[in-house]
């Protein structure tokens, strides 16, 4: 099979991608080792995100509306953060596995071709014509490759790039059923780490505590009493997943780039994972390579910044091994 342009990988960043190219006429396969079920984690969308969904033809509004972020950061006051005045309106917590069908089901409307269940065994390029052996025994070939594999950047080190790691970072996540809270983000710092808690469509609730090393899922006050007075119930065993920053060291290369968190993966602290993998996903259709470089780097550097500040906001527990390790992290990745 021939195609202009494989994007190995099928998340968020590769439907972007997808959708970008169709709107310039090229024509893409995705090609997913897995499908579109379990679950994954990351489902909060801020208010901004609303023009670049728009611009995708996607609508999150039958997902559930967040009205904003509570946080005990830096005190144990609870801030309120209400996007009451934010100009795009409310954020979303979504069905991220249904979130994913639909910007997937726009991309094969848009004309892309997709396979799941579907792996890539080799990656040859001879005479400027990548070569990509599948398990199932058939072949594609295309003329440019897009790395849209994730936290592992699968593609763009078998092709020779190099993931720098800036912080390493442990998720331990758990999705909790059959209960009811208010409709906002809360963040909550403790001392080995932070807290997040946000109510999903179908009466779920996302809990996860972010930490350095491998911690008990044991939630903090507002967390616990959050899960309790909801009336939400544990029924399946929390997971760790990488949470960490990392980059890869360049981002783009003759005849292929990378995308969404393959490119450069955040702290979900940031809450701009999905916004980045979107936003890099639609770069595809609509720069050049070195544009496309200084894209990855001015997004890589504006999220380090950011990243710097909200760990810096939190001074309680100025010698804990995880706040250390944090502003460690922060005074040598803004550069
Ligand atoms: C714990 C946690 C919480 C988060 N919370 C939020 C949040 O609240 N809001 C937010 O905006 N962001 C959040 N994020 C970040 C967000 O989930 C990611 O930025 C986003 O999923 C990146 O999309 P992607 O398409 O680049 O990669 P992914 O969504 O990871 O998709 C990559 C796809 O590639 C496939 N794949 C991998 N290797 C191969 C291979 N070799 N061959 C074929 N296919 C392959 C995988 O199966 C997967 O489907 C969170 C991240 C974590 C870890």
């Amino acid at each position: 099979m021939r195609t202009p342009v494989a994007i190995v990988g099928g998340g968020p960043a590769a439907s972007a991608a997808a959708l970008s190219l169709a709107r310039r006429g090229i024509a893409s396969t995705i090609i997913e080792r897995g499908d579109d079920r379990g679950e994954k984690p990351g489902e909060s969308l801020p208010p901004s995100a609303r023009p670049l969904l728009e611009s995708l033809g996607i609508s999150p509004d039958d997902h559930l509306p967040s009205t904003g972020n509570r946080s005990s950061w830096g005190s144990d006051a609870v801030d309120d953060m209400p996007f009451l005045f934010s100009p795009y309106g409310n954020g979303w917590h979504l069905d991220r596995r249904r979130f994913e069908r639909a910007l997937i089901a726009r991309a094969v409307a848009a004309g892309t071709t997709r396979r799941t269940n579907t792996r890539v065994t080799s990656v040859t390029r001879d005479n400027r014509n990548w070569r990509l052996q599948l398990d199932d025994g058939s072949a594609i070939d295309c003329a440019f490759l897009i790395d849209a594999t994730g936290r592992a950047s699968w593609l763009a080190r078998l092709l020779g790039a190099r993931r720098v790691v800036h912080d390493r970072l442990i998720a331990t996540v758990a999705f909790l059923d059959g209960g009811h809270c208010d409709a906002t983000t809360l963040i909550e710092a403790a001392e080995d780490g932070w807290w997040y808690s946000a109510p999903l469509p179908d009466s779920r609730l996302a809990v996860m505590l972010v930490s350095d090393t491998p911690r008990p899922f044991t939630p903090s006050p507002l967390t616990r009493s959050r899960i309790d007075s909801g009336g939400y119930a544990l029924t399946a065993q929390p997971r760790r997943v990488d949470a960490g920053s990392a980059r890869l060291d360049r981002a783009c290369g003759d005849g292929w780039l990378a995308i969404g968190d393959a490119a450069m993966s955040f702290d979900p602290i940031s809450s701009h994972g999905l916004l980045t993998a979107l936003s890099t996903g639609l770069a595809t259709g609509e720069t050049s390579l070195p544009d496309y470089q200084s894209f990855v780097d001015t997004t890589w550097r504006a999220y380090a910044r950011m990243r710097q500040a909200c760990y810096a906001g939190e001074g309680r527990w100025g010698e804990a091994p995880f706040w250390r390790g944090r502003r460690a992290v922060a005074s040598h990745s803004t550069g």
